[in-house]
């Protein structure tokens, strides 16, 4: 071996944790232009940078009230006047240019919150420790129902839009978070779940979809936080279950490619996040030696940005979505100098206790 291929070699055998501190603090700071066009979804980009600076242990580079207030403004307040039984659902905007003022009576007509900006409002709250039960959860909750579909399903905004299991973890992790299960009901939500099991094992994001890991992570993580799961079942001595389970880690081991990554379809590249999406199923159902982890822990390496952050594929430049789920990735392969992940809830335990 010559001494450059020693050197790169020797570059990719860890992970350079203090460049992707800075990597997220500099999103935390201003996220590069690129990232404009994604605005409407602010408060999910917001997450991937507080979360990640979690999981990098590096918590004490936020102003956690500066964090918490910002959050707060991108709450809808269906105050006196509105009824939590008008179809409406009072939970959190995504992004400042989905706000509009209030009318001359302080009304506010145009209520765009939306399941996925909610989802990521209250991650960030938790994770800077910020007190959940001072939020009005009984309107969140029960306006939450006004989102549910007649098949279980729930659809992300009171105006509309697609309904699958991307919405249904939404709600489900909602409900875990606020301790209130008022806004969905379960039974209805199982049933569609179960539904989305396809005949190779794996779930589709709606039922007769394809399977695919997103939407496989969607299933079994909501059945996990609705307790209809048991943590770690593989390795219960009772394997009866509501799914399939061994034609589900049928078709989670065959995701794993030979260069050690995790595709999210059979026929697809291997792809940093699918390490996440795959690797928190494996986790959940206590399957995570099953698979070849040095070989996974080898593919993300290659993915790791000299400058910091994880990319897609090997060799491209990083992004926050892909450098994100490379974090947890790791934590989930527990990788020493990072905090252990709640897989079910996509932030670290700690914030996910309280601790
Ligand atoms: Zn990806």
């Amino acid at each position: 071996m010559s001494s450059s291929e020693e050197a790169s070699s020797m570059e990719t055998t860890t992970i350079d944790k203090d460049l992707h501190v800075t990597f997220a603090q500099m999103m935390y700071h201003l996220l590069p232009n690129p990232y404009e066009s994604q605005e409407i979804n602010h408060l999910t980009l917001a997450y991937f940078v507080i979360s990640s600076l979690d999981i990098l242990n590096s918590l004490h580079l936020v102003e956690k009230e500066a964090v918490a207030n910002w959050v707060l403004s991108f709450q809808v307040q269906r105050g006196t006047t509105n009824d939590p039984n008008n179809g409406q659902f009072y939970g959190f905007h995504g992004s400042k240019t989905s706000q509009f003022p209030p009318d001359e009576n302080g009304v506010f007509h145009h209520n765009n919150s939306h399941l996925a900006s909610t989802y990521c409002a209250l991650a960030i709250l938790k994770i800077v420790g910020y007190d959940l039960s001072s939020l009005d959860s009984e309107s969140m909750s029960s306006s939450m129902k006004n989102l549910q579909q007649p098949d279980g399903s729930f659809m992300p905004i009171h105006i509309g839009g697609e309904t699958d299991l991307r919405f249904v973890y939404c709600a489900a992790a909602i409900c875990f978070m606020l301790d209130n299960w008022n806004g969905m009901d379960k039974e209805k939500v199982k049933d569609y779940i179960l539904n989305c099991q396809s005949y190779d094992g794996g779930f589709g994001l709606v039922p007769g979809a394809e399977s695919h890991g997103g939407a496989t992570y969607c299933a079994i993580a909501s059945l996990r936080l609705m307790g209809y799961v048991e943590d770690n079942v593989l390795s219960s001595c009772n394997l009866s279950s509501l799914i399939d389970l061994p034609l589900l880690l049928d078709w989670i081991l065959q995701r794993q490619g030979t260069d050690g990554g995790f595709q999210g379809r059979p026929n697809k590249s291997t792809d940093t996040c699918y390490a996440f999406w795959i690797g928190g199923v494996l986790r959940i159902l206590g399957g995570c030696n099953f698979v070849d982890n040095k070989a996974l822990r080898g593919f993300l390496l290659s993915c790791q940005y000299k400058y910091g952050g994880f990319s897609k594929f090997p060799g491209d430049f990083p992004d926050l979505y892909h450098s994100y789920y490379g974090f947890a990735a790791f934590s989930l392969l527990e990788e020493s100098g990072l905090k252990s992940l709640c897989s079910e809830l996509g932030i670290t335990n700690m914030a996910a206790n309280g601790v």
